[in-house]
């Protein structure tokens, strides 16, 4: 296969490009910004209602919504650079990519109308409450309830590890309204609601990005509902496999990687063992990038997307980690915040192979479904 940008493509990475150069802070490399502190939600709700002004939030969207009908690779060429600037877009990365298409696919019109023109002007956040503390990569068996009382649903339960969720507008939340498998359904939750807490839980990937979410009697309208009770399956597996493909995030390792080498080249200590690793981590990314590049050409084609999306996902884990690992052992003093920047690919390349899904479950799929090895009988 011989893989060329064409003029628009090019054109299109070149105005990104000039719109990050134009509107990022000056010292934005320097500033220690967590993915989801108050500062960058707030600076995330800026930036993204200026992208949106000059038409580069949601061009991939349909124009009814805000968009432009932009295709798979426009979508795909702007998500590389959002990452490789370090996701200045903050959690509306996920309304662009997922929350929006999958409310545009399963909402009713009121839904549509409520939830979206918000996303496409970038001036709301949403929190993705799947996660509970039994239940995670086995999310079939979440216990948080929404039980019908006419015309209202009560949620009662616990989330956990939500990132977002205390400057979060919206929760795209699963829960129980029936027993077994089929008995979840999404609901779309103000998070304002009273009976919702939030808790922060402090950990090593910055301040502010995961919680504890409660729902205590929280009572929400029937039309909350997205889609059809039941139907959460459906509607998560579309939403987690536009997410899958999504997330570039080998571009921000790359960026990492090359800002790692440069430091060593200053220091006069790029010698041949780092170059070594250095060349063997880009090439991980190289890797993780052209699995990407052909999950995007199967979407530009309209093909099913399968098994291969896990692959891509993997791939992506694998040079993340690869990246992290150089950075650590080549420029040890990065991690105790000489580079706030290669601190903060360190910080997410932590959580690389849990975040949107454990790495380990996407080996599974890549062993049935790619590979036809046998499952383990039970
Ligand atoms: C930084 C961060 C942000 C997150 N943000 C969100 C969010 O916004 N919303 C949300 O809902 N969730 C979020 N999560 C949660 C994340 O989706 C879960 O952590 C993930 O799905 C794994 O679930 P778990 O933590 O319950 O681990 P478990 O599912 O219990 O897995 C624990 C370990 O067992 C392994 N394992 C489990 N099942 C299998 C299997 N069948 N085969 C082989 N190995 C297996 C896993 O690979 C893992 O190593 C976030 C997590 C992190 C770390």
């Amino acid at each position: 296969m011989e893989f060329v940008w064409d003029n628009d493509q090019r054109t299109f990475r070149r105005t990104v490009r000039a719109f990050l150069a134009a509107h990022l802070p000056k010292e934005w490399e320097t500033l220690a910004h967590g993915p989801a502190t108050e500062w960058q939600s707030a600076f995330s709700k800026r930036f993204c209602a200026e992208l949106a002004a000059v038409g580069l939030l949601v061009p991939h969207w349909p124009a009814q919504w805000g968009g432009r009908d932009a295709d798979a690779w426009m979508a795909f060429i702007l998500a590389e650079e959002m990452w490789a600037a370090g996701e200045p877009r903050g959690g509306q990365y996920m309304n662009v990519n997922w929350i929006g298409p999958t409310i545009m696919r399963f909402g009713t019109p009121e839904q549509q109308a409520r939830y979206i023109p918000p996303m496409a002007q970038g001036m709301t956040l949403w929190c993705q409450g799947f996660s509970e503390p039994e239940s995670g990569s086995d999310l079939a068996s979440l216990r948080t309830r929404a039980e019908r009382d006419g015309e209202t649903y009560r949620i009662t339960g616990q989330k956990i590890w939500t990132s977002y969720a205390s400057e979060a507008d919206t929760c795209f939340l699963l829960a129980r309204t029936s027993p077994g498998r089929n008995g979840i359904s999404v609901f779309l939750v103000p998070m304002t609601t009273p009976g919702i807490t939030v808790r922060s839980i402090p950990s090593l990937i910055g301040e502010g990005d995961i919680h504890e979410v409660f729902f205590d009697s929280v009572e929400i309208p029937s039309d909350a509902l997205l889609g059809a009770e039941g139907q959460a399956w459906d509607i998560a597996k579309t939403a987690l496999s536009l997410e899958r493909v999504g997330i570039p995030r080998f571009s921000f390792a790359i960026r990492a990687l090359h800002r790692a080498v440069k430091t060593l080249q200053r220091l006069q200590r790029f010698g041949s063992g780092a170059m070594e690793r250095a060349a063997q981590a880009r090439a991980a990314c190289e890797a993780a990038r052209f699995y990407s590049y052909s999950i995007v050409d199967r979407r530009r084609h309209g093909l099913p997307i399968g098994a291969e999306a896990s692959a891509a996902r993997y791939a992506t884990v694998l040079a993340e980690r690869a990246v992290s690992e150089f950075v650590v052992e080549f420029v040890p003093e990065a991690m105790s915040g000489s580079d706030p920047s290669l601190l903060a690919h360190h910080q997410r390349a932590i959580v690389a192979g849990i975040a949107s899904g454990a790495a380990e479950i996407q080996l599974n799929i890549i062993a049935s479904d790619l590979l036809g090895l046998p499952r383990e009988p039970r």
